[in-house]
């Protein structure tokens, strides 16, 4: 049987920054995907959005990482010429109720160290005449990103430290050990590390359950959340991407834009009974278009009749159900399951993204304790 130093489950965003951040720190990491590319999974299904921080709450890992994931993502974007842009963008309430919401998020947003300003209806309507609201919140610093060429570039920084992908390569399960835990493979063959880090998201729960040695108990159960996107036919009027005021959990039906200017909303939120991720189904349903229309409208009024499109879906791997607040992401080492060399990731949700280069290191930290 081979034996490497440290293995990472699933080339994501979130596994390849981990096998980075592994990688300069000294070990000899090697990726292993099912899938026959990397990035496959949720990272090719999100807004591509670089989110600020102003939703999370203060000292949590997602409004910590993801401000210091930002700045990582910005750097790794200068260096490889990645392609992004600084849009900024405005959250918006178009009702009196929503106004509390806004100004908590303010608040949220302070506490967080970001960067925000309130907006009357007319500062907001001169970034975006369109747009029709009370009051608005900035954020000067959300922008978008080429998510692909950041995932490339994630591999090239992988590539450059010494570390590699294996394509192809699903892991079925492990027997977890005091000195090194050994990995079962599809293909019937075996490999020792001694560091493993189980970065698979949609499966990263089925496959931890797979995992002797780890105490059940401790585990989470997954619950999956559909998001539908929808596109706007012919040139947008929106250069900034437009959030309504955020309502429980869910940041609410968007404007994003991508790099080529394209206007898009979504993604929406519909709870999936199924927990089995070989049995999702990302087609995106016409009869949700309705409620696009709806929600849009409250802050576009003039979206034409017909000018939306079915787009594509991506699927939340979350660990909480309908009704309840989002748990911070879960990031469980030793000091969570008590077995040594062994980080699980779950509940790596939104902003997992933006995050991604900042759980790596602190994986890469959490594994050298
Ligand atoms: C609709 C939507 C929109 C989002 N928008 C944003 C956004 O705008 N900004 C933001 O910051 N975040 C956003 N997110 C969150 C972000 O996309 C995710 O947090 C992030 O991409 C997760 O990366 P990952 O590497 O954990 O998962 P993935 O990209 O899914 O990678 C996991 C990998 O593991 C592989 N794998 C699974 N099981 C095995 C196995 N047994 N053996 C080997 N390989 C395996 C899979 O094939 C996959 O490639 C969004 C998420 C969704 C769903």
């Amino acid at each position: 049987m081979d034996t490497v130093d440290a293995v990472v489950i699933g080339a994501g965003a979130v596994g390849l920054a981990c096998a980075r951040s592994l990688a300069r720190a000294g070990h000899a990491v090697i990726v292993l995907e099912r899938a026959l590319a990397i990035g496959q999974g949720v990272s090719s299904r999100s807004s591509e959005v670089l989110h600020a921080g102003l939703y999370y709450p203060a000292d949590s890992l997602k409004a910590r990482l993801c401000v210091q994931g930002r700045v990582q993502l910005l750097q790794l974007c200068q260096r490889h010429g990645v392609a992004h842009r600084l849009t900024g963008k405005l959250v918006v309430a178009t009702a009196q109720q929503q106004l509390p919401a806004l100004h908590g998020l303010y608040r949220q947003a302070q506490a967080n160290g970001v960067t925000v300003a309130l907006l009357d209806a007319a500062q907001a309507q001169a970034l975006e005449p369109e747009i029709d609201c009370l009051a608005a919140l900035w954020s000067p610093d959300t922008g978008i990103i080429d998510s692909q060429g950041m995932l490339l570039a994630l591999q090239a920084e992988l590539e450059q430290a010494g570390g590699l992908v294996a394509l192809g390569s699903t892991v079925v399960s492990a027997r977890l050990g005091q000195m090194h835990h050994v990995l079962q493979l599809a293909d019937g063959s075996e490999l020792a590390c001694h560091l493993l880090v189980n970065a698979a998201s949609l499966h990263a729960c089925a496959l931890a359950r797979r995992f002797q040695g780890l105490d059940p108990q401790q585990l989470p159960q997954e619950r999956f959340a559909k998001g539908s996107y929808a596109s706007l036919t012919g040139r947008s009027p929106f250069s900034h991407l437009v959030y309504p005021a955020p309502s429980g959990a869910w940041l609410g039906v968007h404007l994003t834009l991508d790099l080529g200017g394209q206007a898009r909303f979504g993604p929406d939120h519909e709870w999936l009974d199924s927990t089995d991720p070989d049995q999702l189904d990302y087609r995106v349903d016409e009869q949700r278009l309705q409620a696009f229309y709806t929600a849009v409208r409250r802050y576009w009024p003039d979206l034409p009749d017909g000018a939306l499109q079915p787009a594509y879906s991506g699927i939340r791997p979350t660990i909480y159900g309908p009704g309840l607040p989002a748990p911070d992401f879960r990031i469980d080492g030793p000091a969570q399951h008590g077995v040594p060399g062994l980080v699980n990731l779950f509940g790596i949700e939104s902003p997992g993204l933006t995050s991604s280069m900042a759980i790596g290191d602190m994986v890469a930290a959490c594994l050298a304790a």
